[in-house]
């Protein structure tokens, strides 16, 4: 069972030792259902298990709570404290489509961008693509919208899952892109719907989910990033979706008329992933080359303020 707090970080009813489950009695936690014109509505669950058994959790109280009055869109009156949970939100009222990839609210620079994005079909990357914009399934959806994120903060998916439309919101800073190519966007789309995937696959297909990421389960469960669920998912891209990224950015490239040496695309692939373990564990020099490509194709620039040549195309994000 997934249950968030306020913030839409999962919080876990779970301890394992030795991959197994020990006994434990969980507190009341607050798990955030519905986020709709600008009110959030949380069950609090109690979850009690003994020894090994089973864990039962049953709600024991809903609550409503609204952030403001003024209906304006604003961002929500939370505090987060991780840069990257800066504007996640509300899904707003009264927009429910059934569209699988909703792009309507992102800059047209970016949405000319998601129509490659959109037509990506290989490796891992390409299905869950396909799964998002899979008409039939209509149980993975992602809405892409444009908005202002903190100064360090590119683009930022939200944990919370609409139960209602079954959609995940990633939110895209695209004043940040005014010197990117094509592939440093296209890398943080990709990177961001990996982010959506593991939200809605874990939301809408939990069993399916906890048996196909098991360390990453672990990782939850045993509290390795705190309660920091970007790191949990971060060390999973860095353990499984690099090349997958990388691949992905390959074929992107090829259907804009391009290709590059394969370690051109790979070293893209790390963009957003350099505090992971995995990341710190490459030499010195790789950490370097990939810091560097990572910041030229998102700047112009590399690690020293120098300007270089970018090898992607530069974007209309400007
Ligand atoms: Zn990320």
């Amino acid at each position: 069972m997934i249950i968030t707090d306020w913030n839409g970080n999962l919080i876990t009813g779970y301890k394992y030792k030795d991959g197994k489950s020990i006994a434990q009695i969980a507190k009341t936690k607050g798990g955030r259902i519905a986020s709709i014109n600008g009110c959030d509505t949380i069950n609090w669950w109690t979850c009690v298990s003994v020894n090994e058994g089973p864990e039962s959790c049953r709600i024991t109280e809903t609550e409503t709570y609204c952030w403001g009055s003024n209906g304006g869109g604003g961002a929500p009156n939370e505090d987060y404290d991780n840069p990257e949970y800066a504007g996640g939100g509300s899904s707003g009222g009264g927009n429910n489509s059934s569209v699988d990839i909703n792009n309507q609210d992102l800059k047209p620079c970016m949405q000319s961008l998601m129509s490659d994005i959109e037509r990506l079909a290989n490796g891992s990357i390409g299905s869950i693509i396909q799964r998002f914009s899979n008409n039939n399934a209509s149980k993975y959806n992602w809405k892409l919208k444009d908005g202002q994120l903190t100064p360090n903060t590119n683009a930022f998916t939200s944990q919370i899952f609409d139960p209602s439309t079954k959609t995940v919101t990633t939110t895209f800073d695209s004043q940040k892109f005014s010197q990117a190519t094509d592939l440093s966007i296209a890398r943080t789309i990709i990177h961001e719907s990996i982010h959506a995937f593991l939200v809605n696959h874990f939301r809408v297909d939990p069993l399916t989910a906890q048996g196909q990421f098991p360390q990453l389960m672990k990782d939850y469960a045993n509290e390795i990033y705190g309660r920091d669920v970007n790191a949990v998912h971060h060390a999973e891209f860095a353990r499984n979706y690099v090349s997958a990224i990388a691949s992905a950015l390959a074929e992107f490239d090829i259907l804009r008329g391009y290709t590059h040496p394969f370690q051109f695309y790979e070293d893209l692939a790390w963009g957003g992933l350099e505090g992971t373990e995995a990341f710190n564990n490459l030499d010195e020099t790789v950490k370097i080359r990939i810091s560097n490509r990572v910041r030229i194709e998102l700047t112009g620039k590399d690690l020293n303020g120098n300007y270089q040549n970018q090898i992607g195309r530069l974007s209309d994000c400007h």
